[in-house]
């Protein structure tokens, strides 16, 4: 509370799927002047963000820039929705919410960038979920690095050939490989560059870092090739997480988005979104 007045509201959505969410909304969707909910009420909801509660629940959460509507905006969808709803009342006590999309365009995050930069607000970490497809991938020198085999810190390189780890404060005879890939990703408005990093990348790209360190050596750039197919012009959602810092030398704001996961696009509803938000916690 604050002020007397209630800033913030927490509420549980569903969608057709029965699995729920909770959904907290901030000012100025705070209270019933900007948007009314009840049992029941039909919403679309965009550009909500992932957060994560101090108890771990990833939940959803209004951002400036949410916009919320009484309506899916499609007249059949709003019957079919109601229509679910007054079947299904009794099974629940939770009100009942479409969410039409909660995924961001890369636009958004880019004014979400400026909106940091202009605002002085130093390491923000806000995770996303945007649907975008991989333009721009190639595996090379740059997407491998020498980790250390107890933590993936990179490695300081001495003049002996031997690796430390400033962390671990342990020295190593062979570095082991850690991938970390940039993908040029791109939806209708806009275009961005996402980092794709250790065993995330192991997982989505299927194969171990040192056999592509081993492609990279001998020069087998066919085997390079059909790994770069795997993703190459596929649409994706990512669940990415957005971290600025304050400034760089030359003045501009420093920023890094990195996939926390990434599913081929085939279906939108809230189990979906769901799904990822489990496989994020489990990859924790
Ligand atoms: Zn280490």
């Amino acid at each position: 509370m604050k002020n007397g007045q209630k800033y913030m509201r927490n509420v549980l959505i569903a969608d057709t799927s029965m699995k729920k969410i909770i959904f907290t909304l901030y000012e100025p969707y705070s209270n019933d002047k900007k948007i009314k909910l009840q049992k029941g009420s039909i919403l679309a909801i965009k550009y909500a963000t992932i957060a994560v509660t101090s108890t771990k629940i990833k939940k959803l959460n209004t951002a400036y820039y949410t916009i919320i509507r009484n309506t899916t905006g499609n007249y059949q969808q709003d019957l079919l929705l109601k229509d679910f709803y007054e079947k299904n009342q009794n099974l629940d006590n939770f009100l009942f919410i479409y969410v039409k999309e909660d995924y961001k365009y890369l636009k958004d995050i880019k004014s979400l960038i400026e909106y940091n930069s202009e605002h002085n607000i130093e390491n923000c970490k806000l995770t996303f979920i945007t649907k975008a497809y991989v333009e721009n991938f190639y595996l090379d020198e740059n997407s491998l690095y020498k980790s250390c085999p107890l933590c993936s810190k990179k490695l300081i390189e001495s003049p002996d050939n031997k690796y430390q780890c400033l962390l671990c404060n342990k020295i190593f005879n062979q570095p082991k490989y850690t991938f970390k890939i940039t993908l040029r990703v791109r939806d209708t408005n806009d275009k961005a560059f996402f980092k794709l990093i250790g065993t995330r990348a192991n997982k989505i790209l299927e194969v171990e870092p040192e056999l592509v360190r081993h492609y990279l050596d001998v020069g087998n750039g066919q085997e390079l090739e059909k790994i770069e197919k795997k993703i190459l012009f596929n649409e994706y959602i990512f669940t990415a997480t957005l971290t600025s810092f304050k400034y760089d030398k030359t003045g501009k704001i420093m920023h890094n988005i990195n996939i926390d996961n990434m599913e081929k696009a085939d279906g939108e509803n809230l189990k979906r979104i769901l799904k990822l938000i489990q496989d994020n916690e489990d990859n924790d």
